[in-house]
């Protein structure tokens, strides 16, 4: 294959330590398997605050668009989270986000066997969990207009925003799922709240619509984003790939992310309308943040990063089966009894980050 090419982004706190773990990773691959990556490194955050004023560069958003994909860690730290909205080390990464139009955010939450004992749910709940949700990450009540503060007398204030979604908006994250619903279990749930909300009914309309059009070989259900709150904490393991707007994904991501034992596991891809080759122009980062509280101490778990590397491959690159190598090289390491600090249970000896990444490059050697 030509040399794909990736715009690395390590960012600020623990972004260096756990990029280095991905790009081992990402070198495995290249001389084992024949999988070339042109790297490029960039600057965004706190890094960049402090390189050049700004929390990125018109010139990494120009290299960004030119990449197949960005590979990011994470960005912030309490000494730029309270400058000016547009200069904080956080507006880098918004920016990206808009500028390549990534409107679908997709969160795979995989229980791996070994950390159900981790997990916020019962075993028996938690077990087999392995589901996708994906956010409309562009529109909804977060950029609806108008909204706003206004004085209602006495001192009195009202805040609105609006809710807004439109057919064509519905139909392009639509797509996103039901084509990785067919790579998957061939179920998409789609959760709205269209016994109240209009721009829900729009939503379930539009879904409705377009399935029975285009998709009609995957199997969708409708459900209200409060019974979908429920049914994620009593029984998850009815999920394949679930479907919403930009604020209902925002709360019940998170809520999902409990399920796996440590905002450590969790990557995530953000992705723009697929190319003509069926591939999607991507950034992939963990969930989580820079964790200033344990940066350069050298334990951190790298598993979300190292993971957001398997999306980068599958979703950017169309390497499924390299992907799913990767995801099977983590379970094994976890399955081996390797745990950094934030899965550390009492009486178990934590690994460093690097001897983490180490573990994961040989199980891949040992596949
Ligand atoms: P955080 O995710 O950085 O940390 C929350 C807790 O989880 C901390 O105790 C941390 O030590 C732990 N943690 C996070 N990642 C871990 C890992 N890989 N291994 C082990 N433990 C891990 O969230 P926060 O403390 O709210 O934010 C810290 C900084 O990160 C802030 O400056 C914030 O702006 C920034 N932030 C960046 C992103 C991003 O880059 N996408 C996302 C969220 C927060």
């Amino acid at each position: 294959m030509a040399a794909a090419k990736i715009l690395v982004v390590s960012g600020d706190g623990i972004g260096p330590e756990i990029m280095a773990e991905a790009l081992k990773v990402a070198d495995w691959f290249a001389a084992h398997r024949g999988v070339k990556l042109e790297r490029e490194e960039a600057l965004v955050g706190g890094v960049a605050i402090e390189a050049i004023g700004r929390p990125i560069a018109e010139e990494t958003i120009a290299r960004a668009r030119q990449a197949d994909a960005v590979l990011f860690a994470c960005a912030g730290g309490p000494e730029w989270d309270f400058l000016e909205p547009g200069k904080r080390a956080g507006d880098g990464l918004l920016r990206l986000r808009k500028e390549l139009n990534l409107f679908a955010n997709l969160r795979p939450v995989k229980v791996f066997d070994a950390l159900v004992g981790a997990s916020a749910l019962k075993p028996e709940a938690a077990r087999g969990v392995d589901l996708v949700i994906i956010r409309e990450l562009v529109g909804g009540i977060y950029f609806g207009e108008p909204r706003g503060i206004e004085a209602i007398g006495n001192e009195d204030q009202r805040g609105f925003n609006t809710e807004t979604y439109s057919s064509p908006e519905v139909r392009r994250v639509g797509e996103v799922a039901f084509r990785l619903a067919r790579t998957r279990g061939g179920h998409v749930h789609s959760v709205d709240k269209a016994n109240v909300l209009e721009a829900s009914q729009v939503w379930r309309n539009a879904m409705t619509a377009y399935h029975a059009a285009e998709h009609a070989d995957v199997t969708l259900h409708h459900m209200l984003v409060d019974n979908c709150a429920l049914q994620i904490v009593r029984r998850p393991s009815q999920f394949d790939v679930m479907v919403m707007g930009n604020m209902f994904g925002d709360i019940l991501s998170d809520c999902a992310a409990a399920l796996t034992g440590s905002i450590g596991m969790l990557p995530s891809a953000s992705i723009g309308a697929p190319r003509a080759d069926g591939r999607y122009h991507g950034l992939y980062e963990p969930i989580h943040g820079t964790a200033p509280d344990i940066a350069g101490q050298g334990i951190a778990n790298p598993a979300a990063m190292i993971l957001s590397l398997a999306l980068l491959f599958d979703y950017s690159l169309g390497l499924s089966e390299e992907a799913g190598m990767i995801t099977a090289a983590i379970e094994r390491v976890l399955a081996d009894g390797l745990r950094t600090t934030d899965l550390a249970g009492p009486g178990e000896t934590p690994v460093s980050t690097s001897a983490f990444g180490d573990a994961v490059v040989a199980a891949l050697g040992r596949a």
